[in-house]
């Protein structure tokens, strides 16, 4: 066994502290971070946040792009969802397999963590820390620097490799004790404390579980397009899609792909509309009628203009605004 750590590091200031107190005691670390696109730390992303304080600590990154491979685990959770699509446990089981085979490309003994007893409902309960440590086969190789006196000692602190005198008793949701730790051992800049994911959120979790009801064999494209716009299920096969501002709207146009149908309000502001899959005629004027509802028109019929990607000719016709109730019928 040697000096030598993988830390699972999301930028946050838990595996920010992690790493430090595991520097402090002479110990190697490689840090680890994995990407999805269900990440939310920072609107540039969390792979920025990750990079940055990679660089504040002095320390080598790694960063795994692991949405396709993730999804798996998401969409069949042995554990179970949490209160949204958030699979805690699995996810928590499948990145610790992934830190094991980073530490043994990298010849690394043990890996650290951030992890705080209690501080996330699901994943950082005693009993749930330790099926994780089991079922990810790194049983004893696991050192929680802020949380290791409710452990059992790990086998690095066994082996006298970490000094457990100097690992600390954090737990609950409180932030407090590490805020002050991060002040005493010089940690700054930590703009994404607690991390953010997505899964969490019901809003976002429902348009999921949408997608996977009626799109099994979706692409990326389509998990993409979840996070923007409103979003209507307007028949088992189509969705439509109506930009909410002008980066909405951007963002649509930069999704889009051959064969989305857009939809604009001919001379009345309105946002961008994309519909995306299989249509009837009644489902265009369907959509052509919402598009209607959110333009400037607000309660007169419009025109509305539509093309079908990849081709620029523009098909034209008049609707009326969507009640309200037709609306909500259709809205994810
Ligand atoms: S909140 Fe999201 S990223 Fe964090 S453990 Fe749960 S599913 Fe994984």
């Amino acid at each position: 066994m040697n000096k030598k750590a993988v830390a699972l590091f999301s930028g946050g200031l838990d595996s920010m502290l992690a790493i430090k107190l595991m520097l402090e005691q002479g110990v190697e670390v490689h840090a680890l971070n994995f990407l999805t696109i269900f990440c939310t730390c920072t609107s540039k992303g969390c792979m920025h946040q990750a990079t940055k304080a990679a660089k504040e600590l002095g320390v080598p990154l790694k960063v795994m792009n692991i949405t396709k491979e993730y999804m798996e685990v998401v969409k069949n959770p042995k554990y179970g969802h949490g209160r949204g699509m958030n699979p805690c446990i699995d996810c928590r089981i499948f990145t610790f397999k992934k830190a094991k085979e980073f530490m043994k490309e990298m010849g690394a003994s043990f890996v650290i963590t951030g992890e705080v007893l209690g501080q996330r409902p699901m994943s950082q309960r005693k009993n749930a820390i330790e099926i994780i440590e089991k079922e990810s086969g790194l049983k004893g190789l696991i050192v929680r620097p802020l949380s290791a006196k409710f452990f059992e000692p790990s086998l690095p602190e066994k082996a006298g490799i970490v000094d457990r005198d100097r690992l600390l008793d954090i737990q609950g949701r409180q932030r407090i004790r590490q805020i002050a730790l991060a002040e005493e051992l010089g940690v700054n800049d930590y703009p994404c404390p607690a991390g953010g994911c997505l899964l969490t959120d019901k809003g976002f979790s429902n348009r999921l579980k949408d997608l996977l009801e009626h799109k099994p064999e979706y692409e990326l494209s389509d998990l993409h397009i979840l996070k923007t716009a409103r979003q209507f299920r307007i028949n088992k096969k189509a969705k439509l899609f109506i930009g909410r501002n002008e980066r909405e709207n951007e963002q649509l146009l930069s999704f889009s792909q051959p064969g989305d149908y857009i939809f604009d309000v001919v001379d009345i502001p309105s946002p961008i509309g994309l519909v995306r899959g299989e249509v009837t005629e009644k489902d265009i004027s369907l959509s052509s009628s919402i598009m209607v509802r959110y333009s400037d028109a607000k309660s007169q019929s419009a025109k509305v203009s539509y093309k079908i990607l990849p081709s620029e000719e523009l098909r034209f016709m008049q609707s009326s605004p969507a009640l309200e109730s037709i609306i909500a019928s259709f809205r994810l």
